[in-house]
């Protein structure tokens, strides 16, 4: 696409958007004058679409209504609550329906997939993560391998952009692999880099990794609703994700768990069980030993909440309508204009350090702007633009294609530029 750096330009491409109705469909945070805010940190937390206090409100009215029988009678079961979740999110995320759960939230489930997926040995106990992932899954990881006794100094590998460069290359993932021939259980990445915005090629990184004998995990926290990982194709162990950020789900969410079908019938496989994990026949028969349900479903611990799923449920019935490939294709040209007005800019302070590629990225930029303290930022705060600032000088800026507009990436720009002149 031919971009044009004008007003009209954007509100002509707001007008033949095929998806423009849907930010109708959401509460759009609100400036002190009542106009809309520049709302571009859907990939920390989504917006709430309209429809989700009916879908919560119904559970409210089942439950008042039907108390405990709502497990069975209410319009939506609640015992198989989860699986009403599970099509439309299979899809997203590119696997097979019994390859998908909606279960706990993200760090937890990560951990669990660790249980079944980290097996260190004397020889074989370190894991690879990129040097900036998010501090979570650090965390996370770090302290896997120190509860199966080893020590994250020796353990723990950072995969990181080379000096003066701001992207991680294949090629250094192959030589720390190949640097500690035999010595890796676990790759785990996140799939869209939240800080720098680069996508990574799951299935090359699962190639990586299984040559190596090595099991490999991602991250899709930054990746679920925003590009399409095609989980199932890249052959990945696991994954793991969260529904409130581009999925709009609301605060602190449940999580999502990928588990490739080859691992779903493994009796092997370490892991942590719970009953709502148990055959579904015998569930409730409390004497029986455990019996995995097949599939991603098996790991699931608890009875979930359901006043938190009917919320995820309202959100994916609008990606189903919206359909997620026209959300990717609209996703492509809306940051693809922000980045082509950046580039008018022509200022020399901003530099894009997400990869230019659309494939290689999801909706967001990481702008570094030079000799930046936080002011420029918090200038952009007051004038209504919600983005988000990263120590020491990002500032990552996702419009969403559910809810942004081509002039909400115009508006911005023009806010940008004042400010930048004013310094
Ligand atoms: C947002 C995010 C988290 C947050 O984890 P929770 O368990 O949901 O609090 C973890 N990891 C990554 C990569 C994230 O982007």
């Amino acid at each position: 696409m031919i971009y044009e750096n004008s007003l009209q330009f954007a509100e002509k491409l707001d007008q033949n958007d095929s998806l423009k109705h849907f930010r109708n469909e959401f509460y759009i945070p609100k400036k002190e004058n009542g106009e809309d805010k520049i709302y571009f940190c859907g990939n920390s937390l989504g917006l709430q679409a309209k429809q989700t206090q009916d879908y919560i409100q119904k559970e409210l009215k089942d439950w008042a209504k039907l108390g405990v029988d709502g497990h069975t009678d209410a319009e939506h079961a609640w015992k198989p609550y989860h699986e009403f979740l599970t099509n439309s999110m299979s899809k997203i995320v590119g696997a097979k329906p019994e390859e998908v759960v909606i279960m706990n939230t993200l760090t937890t489930n990560l951990h669990l997939m660790m249980v079944s997926f980290y097996q260190p040995t004397h020889k074989r106990h370190k894991i690879i993560i990129e040097s900036d992932a998010f501090p979570s899954d650090k965390y996370a990881v770090e302290s896997q391998i120190k509860h199966h006794g080893f020590d994250p100094s020796d353990s723990l590998l950072l995969w990181q952009p080379r000096e003066g460069e701001n992207l991680c290359r294949y090629e250094d993932l192959e030589k720390i692999l190949d640097d500690n021939k035999d010595e890796v259980a676990l790759v785990m990445i996140g799939s869209t880099n939240y800080y720098s915005g680069q996508s990574f090629n799951l299935k090359k990184i699962t190639e990586l990794g299984h040559q190596h004998n090595a099991k490999v995990g991602f991250d899709l926290a930054h990746g679920a609703g925003n590009i399409q990982p095609n989980l199932h194709e890249s052959n990945a162990d696991f994954a793991v994700w969260c529904t409130y950020k581009y999925l709009n789900s609301g605060p602190g969410s449940l999580g999502g768990c990928f588990v490739h079908e080859r691992h779903a019938n493994n009796p092997k496989l370490n892991r942590f069980a719970g009953w709502w994990g148990h055959d579904k026949a015998t569930r409730f028969n409390m004497r029986k030993d455990f019996s995995p349900i097949p599939g991603a479903e098996g790991w699931q611990l608890s009875n979930p909440p359901i006043l938190s799923m009917a919320a995820i449920r309202a959100s994916l019935d609008v990606f189903e309508k919206a359909g997620f490939e026209n959300l990717r294709k609209k996703s492509v040209q809306l940051t693809g204009f922000l980045e082509f007005l950046v580039k008018e800019l022509n200022n020399d302070k901003i530099n894009i350090i997400t990869p230019e590629n659309p494939e290689e990225r999801g909706c967001q930029l990481s702008f570094q702007i030079k000799d930046a303290d936080k002011s420029l930022f918090e200038k952009l705060t007051e004038a209504g633009v919600v983005a988000d600032w990263r120590e020491p000088d990002v500032i990552r800026i996702a419009p969403t294609p559910l809810y942004n507009s081509y002039k909400d990436v115009y508006n911005f720009i023009q806010i940008l530029k004042k400010l930048l002149n004013e310094k």
